[in-house]
């Protein structure tokens, strides 16, 4: 949210109270209640500096003038009508408001404010006015004049303040925890799985009796290509690569393992393993990339296989990357597995 966004709320929230204050001023006029009529014209006349604040963009300002003048009202309101109107229930929706600005503030990168100890300072005040009321009774006694409709429409108003927010709170934390799961297991460049994701999946999988082929995918005299296009054209052929091997290999699972190396689980037998390793060798074999209108020949070399009993992830990881080693060693452009060495 930018300042614009929080200035426009701010505004319609302002609205609101004014609206509300002058309402509530009318009522209190049909219950001969005089003291809250003389209440609400500083209440009203706050509300519209208010304005002035939100124009200067204070908006802190804003919010802690408004949450103190919103406990003090309500707290007045309660102790001279009684708590059959309802009033003392905003005091309740102050807290998550506290909260909010707290992390608006971290947002902002400001002074942090401490939620806790004013949460229970607005506790502390809220025992200190009920208890007067309870022992004291409300200052005004109208038999309960309008309690119906004051009660009602002050808790509809503290209700669906507190289940909108409490939706929103949950759906926000609900989307940033995905986004911060797909981002901690993707590689930025190529849109991959990365390491980290695919050494968890393959612990995971590792009791699950499946059948299961690795390989390990590295591009052949990257470095030339790097040197005689340049880097931006490197990463366009490491970003190109990776969408032809989804493309392929629809139902494995491909990580970034390295620089210009890739890791491909495949869920299958060696011999299905290699008829789709090989489709995906010949494919990037076949066709260029193009960058700034230059065409780029790609090819790669893949080491493959299936694991053998007892062998560790680590042990498995390394056998693969032998089979690499030897193909590299034996003229590139090619996939290898334990019988082609
Ligand atoms: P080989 O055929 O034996 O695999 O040779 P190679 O040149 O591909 O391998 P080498 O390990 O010598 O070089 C890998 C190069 O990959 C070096 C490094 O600069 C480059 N590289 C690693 N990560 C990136 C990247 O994210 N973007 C680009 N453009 N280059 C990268
Ligand atoms: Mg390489
Ligand atoms: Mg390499």
């Amino acid at each position: 949210m930018d300042i614009k966004q929080a200035q426009k709320i701010s505004y319609a929230v302002n609205s609101a109270m004014l609206v509300m204050t002058i309402g509530f001023a009318l009522l209190y006029i049909l219950l001969d209640a005089g003291f809250l009529i003389l209440f609400s014209i500083p209440t009203a006349l706050l509300y519209l500096a208010l304005y002035i604040t939100i124009y200067k963009q204070k908006l802190d300002v804003f919010l802690w003038t408004i949450y103190a003048w919103l406990t003090l009202y309500t707290s007045v309101t309660a102790v001279c009508l009684g708590t059959g109107y309802g009033f003392h229930l905003y005091c309740f929706s102050m807290i998550p408001c506290v909260y909010t600005t707290e992390y608006m503030s971290f947002k902002l990168g400001k002074k942090s404010v401490r939620s806790f100890y004013i949460s229970i300072g607005i506790t502390v005040y809220y025992m200190i006015f009920m208890g007067y009321l309870s022992h004291s009774g409300p200052v005004y006694d109208r038999n309960g004049r309008f309690s119906v409709f004051f009660l009602m429409f002050n808790s509809i108003t503290v209700f669906s303040y507190l289940v909108i927010y409490t939706n929103y709170l949950i759906r926000s934390i609900i989307s940033s925890e995905k986004k911060l799961t797909e981002m901690a297991h993707t590689d930025r460049l190529t849109g991959l799985y990365n390491r980290h994701y695919m050494l968890t999946r393959l612990s995971e999988l590792l009791e699950d009796g499946s059948q299961m082929t690795l390989a390990i995918a590295d591009i052949d005299d990257f470095k030339k290509i790097n040197d005689t296009y340049g880097h931006n054209a490197g990463d366009e052929v490491l970003k190109v690569l990776s969408e032809k091997m989804k493309a392929v290999c629809k139902g494995c699972e491909i990580a970034r393992w390295g620089g210009e190396e890739f890791l491909i689980l495949l869920y299958c037998g060696e011999d299905d393993a290699r008829e789709t390793l090989e489709k995906m060798r010949g494919d990037i074999n076949a066709e260029p990339v193009v960058f700034d209108e230059k065409r780029i020949a790609v090819t790669i070399t893949v080491g493959m296989s299936r694991k053998q009993d007892g062998q560790s992830i680590d042990e498995w990881i390394q056998h693969i990357d032998d089979l690499l080693y030897a193909g590299k060693n034996s003229g590139k452009n090619k996939v290898v597995q334990e019988k082609d060495k």
